[in-house]
């Protein structure tokens, strides 16, 4: 900005709405609640400053590509944490998603092919083909089992290298399997997502057979694809919108009662679907339809009645929750019931269990260094904790995590909920079949 020019503000569809950053009473609570804000201990760098900024920019006060601007708006984990803070009710993550989106489509006209091509191949391609973040994966898993890092890096995937869990052989795969519980109260729809079913397809299987326990049959339509989560937060709102279609398509196709989601991420992204469509008078109506069956699988675990005969895990475990799970979805409870019905586990709590770990979607690829400190600073407080297992909800903290630990060479496990329940259950059949 040389002064000449008056500033670039918030143009077309999707701003930020000024009933929405006009609620800020600039209280402050929501700071100590802010990681970026914690690391940083900087105005601008938490949830206040921002708003702030947001509204200079709608007020013509501050142009929307300024260094400063975009910086905070990058920076911003879209935890969420914030809004469970705020007394005056700011749907924080309105404000950054919109945003980013008017940020993106006034950068686009100058973006450079090499820059375009690799947006285009991270979300439009591997999020929307789920075919390619299965061969994507495939190759991470060639990689870590020859060494060949290089390999991961030419397709753009060296970050994920080093983050990413041990690729398993087998990925759970949306076939339009059908899973009959015995005695069903009905049918859940699984939502396997983009990340969850090449990287974790164990948690998918231990969620089927946790609904079957709770007497609900299982379908995984084929036509499914990822929630647009990860789009949204890097502000391709329209890119969100079309994911959301097919999303909303396959459930209605489908005849399920409930949309069954184990990752906290995409379970948000999915139960907002109603915002993505505001004003829209098809989509509007269809999406909100969609949202109001959508769960979490701790909500759908903890309002059933489980099958009684459960095993020990003599473990010390911590719950860490997911932003997406307690800020997004307001889910904190539920799990740690769930947790507390297995035999044998002690169920303690670590500090700062619901400040982002810093994984946040592509926040490792676009903001490493932030991404970094957060990650030392979970794996800190894991370690203070003194437990033997973490328990978790969501894919991007499994990974956070675990590499936050792996770094400080510890032997603390990482798991998500659903994982610790089945293994009980588990446990005890198999101490039926060894009676
Ligand atoms: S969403 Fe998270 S990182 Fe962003 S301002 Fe709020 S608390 Fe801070
Ligand atoms: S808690 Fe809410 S009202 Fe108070 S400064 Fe933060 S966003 Fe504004």
């Amino acid at each position: 900005m040389n002064g000449l020019h008056a500033p670039l503000g918030f143009s077309g569809s999707d701003q930020p709405s000024a009933e929405i950053f006009n609620r800020c009473i600039r209280c402050g609570l929501c700071l100590p609640t802010c990681p970026t804000y914690l690391e940083t201990m900087t105005e601008t760098s938490g949830p206040r400053g921002r708003i702030s900024l947001v509204k200079a920019v709608a007020e013509g006060r501050l142009d929307l590509l300024a260094d400063g601007f975009v910086a905070q708006m990058s920076e911003c984990l879209d935890c969420r944490a914030c809004e469970t803070a705020c007394p005056s009710g700011v749907a924080y993550g309105q404000l950054v998603e919109t945003a980013r989106t008017q940020i993106r489509r006034a950068q686009e006209p100058a973006e450079s092919p090499g820059a375009r091509r690799l947006r285009r191949l991270l979300l439009h391609t591997l999020f929307a083909r789920l075919d390619l973040m299965r061969f994507a994966a495939a190759v991470l898993r060639l990689a870590q089992r020859t060494g060949l890092a290089s390999l991961a890096g030419v397709l753009g995937l060296g970050d994920a290298a080093k983050l990413a869990p041990e690729i398993p052989a087998r990925f759970f795969t949306a076939k339009g399997q059908r899973y009959d519980a015995f005695d069903a109260q009905g049918v859940a729809f699984l939502h396997v997502g983009c990340v969850m079913h090449v990287a974790f397809p164990q948690v998918h299987a231990a969620t089927v057979r946790m609904l079957e326990r709770a007497r609900l049959s299982v379908v995984v339509p084929a036509d499914q694809g990822c929630c647009g989560a990860i789009a949204v937060h890097a502000g391709d709102l329209d890119f969100g919108r079309a994911l959301a279609k097919r999303n909303i398509e396959a459930f209605e196709k489908s005849g399920a009662d409930v949309y069954v989601a184990n990752a906290a991420g995409c379970g948000a992204a999915l139960k907002e679907y109603t915002r993505y469509f505001a004003g829209d008078p098809e989509w509007g109506a269809r999406a909100q339809r969609f949202s109001e069956r959508v769960r979490d699988i701790t909500e759908v675990l903890d309002a059933m009645e489980l099958d009684p005969h459960i095993g020990r895990i003599d473990a010390t475990v911590t719950y860490q929750e997911p932003c997406h799970l307690v800020h997004a979805q307001r889910v904190s409870g539920a799990p740690r019931r769930l947790l507390e019905k297995i035999p044998g586990l002690r169920l303690i709590e670590m500090s700062e269990s619901a400040i982002c770990c810093g994984s946040a979607g592509i926040y490792n690829l676009t903001e490493p260094e932030m991404a970094g400190r957060l990650r030392e600073r979970k794996a800190a407080n894991v370690r203070a904790s003194g437990a033997n297992i973490v328990a978790t909800a969501n894919p991007g903290c499994a990974m956070q995590v675990a590499a936050g630990l792996r770094a400080t060479e510890s032997q603390t496990e990482v798991k998500h909920v659903v994982e610790l329940l089945d293994d009980a259950y588990r446990a005890y059949s198999a101490a039926v079949r060894r009676a």
